[in-house]
């Protein structure tokens, strides 16, 4: 019987813990919060979006990083295998808009507290306020952990240590420094799913969603990511489902520079619009500018683009020319601000970045330097969009590893 160490009480370790004391390893989880799934409790604002039931070919294209090197724990423990043993286990679930699965409860810590009785039912020791400060390696194997007071022995170690994003839930990047002292190379850690900071003074638009527009980045006049959907404005520039969709694809990029630009009715083409326009002008014939885009756009944006048009708010309509015309219709489709830079790695939903995918075998997810060392979850290069798959590639890369390390030689 291998006797398994895991770092960290997340959704990857609490996963791997279960799976391999299923497998019939004697397992101790070390977590060094006092308590189990402190990121879980804040996931899905709360309610914990743990999965999406998807099919494999949906489930790839929603991984941002590395989704070949995911492809064999997912196909092991795929979202609709995951639903089916929290619901053996007690845990109801429901799917949401975008099939994003849900506890019925809507609550979070319902999830951690159902994969703890999973554990603590297969004889798991859960170590609480245990941090893990180096692992012990011998001969190109890892044999032990090291704690603040002791060095325990195991025959296989299992690094479920998470990120560095939201690092008061306990993800403070330690795993990153196992790897690399234990000969691993990593992709340098960087945000993903985060907000965008923008060039200028957002006061006046901080709060204000915009639901159904059309988002693009530019790279000079390269257009390198395009999406559409909502957007919030923030005090420093926006954030929102389609912006932490793009800070996702364009954070490996020098952004310092590039175009953040937003069309702001994605739905009408430019002669549409004009149309539109010109048909509200003649029917507030005689109202000034300022006081007729009411019908067109937010209040507090109204402000900003009367700016960027550069006419007279006071002007009356009937005295507006053709060419201010079209230059208002320029702004409605590409209202443009400058990126500054993307919010830090903290503020991230995930980090991207991590130990390389190439030195772990996908299968085991065992590491291929130092033999009975595993890695699971947010620890290594993979990172995905919202919509349940970052917990749902956790999850799966977490059994594979419980299982593998309960079961090797
Ligand atoms: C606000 C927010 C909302 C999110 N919502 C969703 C969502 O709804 N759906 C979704 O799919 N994903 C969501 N995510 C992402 C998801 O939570 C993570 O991808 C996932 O939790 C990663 O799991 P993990 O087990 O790899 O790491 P973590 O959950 O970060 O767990 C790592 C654990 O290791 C422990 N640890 C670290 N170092 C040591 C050490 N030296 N010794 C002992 N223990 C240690 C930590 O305390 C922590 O408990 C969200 C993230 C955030 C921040």
């Amino acid at each position: 019987m291998n006797r398994v160490g895991i770092i960290g009480g997340g959704a990857a370790g609490l996963m791997a813990a279960y799976a391999a004391a299923e497998n019939g390893a004697e397992v101790t989880l070390h977590e060094k919060n006092e308590k189990l799934g402190k990121k879980i409790y804040i996931t899905g604002k709360g309610r914990c979006n743990l999965t999406n039931d998807c099919d494999e070919r949906e489930f790839f294209a929603n991984v941002v990083s590395n989704p070949k090197f995911l492809m064999s724990s997912v196909h092991r423990l795929p979202p609709s295998e995951l639903m089916a043993l929290f619901t053996a286990n007690g845990l109801k679930l429901k799917t949401e808009r975008g099939n994003r699965v849900f506890p019925v409860s809507d609550k979070a810590s319902d999830v951690t507290k159902c994969l703890e009785a999973m554990l603590r039912s297969r004889g798991v020791k859960i170590l609480l306020e245990s941090e893990i400060s180096s692992l012990i390696t011998e001969n190109g194997r890892a044999i032990g952990l090291k704690s603040v007071d002791r060095n325990l022995f195991y025959d296989k170690i299992i690094v479920c240590t998470g990120g560095i994003s939201y690092p008061s839930t306990g993800s403070t990047g330690d795993g990153y420094r196992f790897a690399r002292e234990a000969g691993h190379s990593l992709t340098e850690p960087c945000a993903a799913l985060t907000g965008i900071d923008l060039e200028g003074d957002f006061t006046s638009l901080a709060g204000l969603t915009l639901k159904n527009v059309s988002v693009s980045v530019f790279d000079k006049d390269r257009r390198v990511f395009s999406d559409f959907g909502e957007l919030l404005f923030t005090h420093t520039g926006v954030s929102g489902p389609v912006v932490l969709t793009a800070s996702s694809f364009i954070n490996r990029m020098h952004v310092n520079g590039m175009t953040f630009s937003i069309d702001l009715k994605p739905a009408l083409s430019p002669e549409t619009l004009d149309a539109r326009i010109l048909s509200d002008f003649r029917a507030n014939i005689n109202k000034n500018f300022a006081n007729s885009l009411g019908g067109l756009l937010p209040k507090s944006l109204i402000p900003t683009v009367i700016e960027r048009s550069g006419i007279e708010p006071y002007k009356k309509l009937n005295a507006i020319t053709h060419a201010e015309r079209q230059k208002l219709l320029s702004v409605l489709k590409k209202l443009d601000f400058a990126i500054t830079s993307l919010r830090p790695v903290e503020e991230g939903i995930v980090t991207a970045g991590g130990v390389n995918v190439r030195e772990i075998n996908p299968a085991t997810m065992e590491s291929r330097i130092v033999k009975g060392l595993y890695f699971a979850g947010e620890v290594i290069d993979v990172d995905a969009l919202t919509g349940g798959f970052n917990l749902q590639t956790a999850f799966s890369t977490g059994y594979a590893a419980g299982v593998a390390a309960a079961s090797a030689e």
